[in-house]
């Protein structure tokens, strides 16, 4: 636990290369070598807690592409080899040129097969996604070690809840075989936005929930997921819930959960910013 007047304590130790991301406020943004706090609207100074440093300071390996395909509009899914383990829920730091600060990026694969998968969609005016896009089989990238602790126990009794490419965690650990009592929410735009949508559906059946808010279709919750979720009345506060997406997305999940009398330590969420 920490109260507000230890965070910049916290900002002179971390360097470089670490990314902080604090429970409540949740997330220090990292940009270039400035860092700066997300703008939440609601603040809960008795309760800042360090949830998880992510270091990425490992020498970085260059490896070349072997698929860069387009999935849905400026959604993408990159794969090259996989020369490491991991834990299905750990990201790993991309980036087009050693000198430049990786971005992080959930690994979107089974962690048995032999291929690394991403799925990023471009953010104009970034420094990585709009050149990832470009890129073709045969060129490279460099990439960091994996880091994390977003984990979804086997077996569990959980719901994970994803935003956009937020889902990618998720189909790690679907590809990974850990679906058993897994409940998955899923929120996106267009019907195009449910990224490996059919493989979910064929493990988790009814269990797996489609939220859209831009168009309709046949099974799918016509709304937002924070919608079906305030709707829905059975949430079991014994399950865990974890959580995957932007801060905004993250902290107004957790708001709603901790409203439905959820506990604090069953909601666990991954943040991309
Ligand atoms: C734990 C974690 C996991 C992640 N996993 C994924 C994933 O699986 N898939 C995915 O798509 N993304 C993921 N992300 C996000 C990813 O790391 C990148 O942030 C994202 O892809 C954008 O990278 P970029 O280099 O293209 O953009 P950046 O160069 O980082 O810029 C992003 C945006 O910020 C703006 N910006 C840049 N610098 C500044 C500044 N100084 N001040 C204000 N605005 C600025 C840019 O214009 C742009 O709109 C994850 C992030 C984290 C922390």
């Amino acid at each position: 636990m920490a109260t507000l007047s230890h965070i910049p304590i916290g900002i002179d130790k971390i360097c470089h290369h670490h990314i902080l991301i604090l429970f409540n406020i949740f997330v220090l943004f990292q940009k270039q070598n400035n860092y700066y706090f997300f703008n939440l609207k609601n603040l809960y100074p008795h309760n800042f807690v360090i949830l998880d440093i992510i270091e990425i300071n490992s020498p970085l390996k260059k490896q070349i592409i072997l698929t860069n395909t387009k999935i849905a509009e400026s959604v993408y899914v990159l794969s090259f080899k996989r020369d490491f383990e991991f834990i299905p829920g750990q990201v790993i730091g991309i980036s087009n040129n050693p000198a430049e600060v990786p971005r992080l990026y959930s690994i979107a694969s089974g962690n048995k097969v032999s291929e690394i998968r991403i799925l990023y969609d471009i953010k104009e005016g970034g420094k990585l996604t709009p050149w990832l896009s470009g890129r073709n089989a045969g060129e490279f990238i460099y990439y960091t070690e994996v880091s994390g602790n977003f984990i979804s126990e086997m077996n569990e009794n959980a719901y994970w809840i994803a935003a956009g490419t937020g889902i990618a965690p998720f189909a790690s650990m679907l590809f990974s075989g850990n679906f058993m009592n897994k409940t998955l929410i899923h929120g996106g735009k267009f019907l195009e936005s449910f990224y490996f949508g059919n493989e979910f559906k064929e493990k988790l059946g009814g269990n797996y929930i489609r939220c859209c808010t831009r168009e309709e279709g046949k099974g799918v919750y016509n709304g937002r997921f924070t919608q079906y979720l305030m709707e829905k009345e059975d949430l079991n506060a014994t399950n865990k819930y974890y959580l995957c997406g932007s801060a905004e997305m993250v902290v107004e999940t957790r708001d709603i959960l901790l409203a439905k009398k959820i506990p604090f330590n069953n909601v666990i969420g991954e943040i991309y910013f």
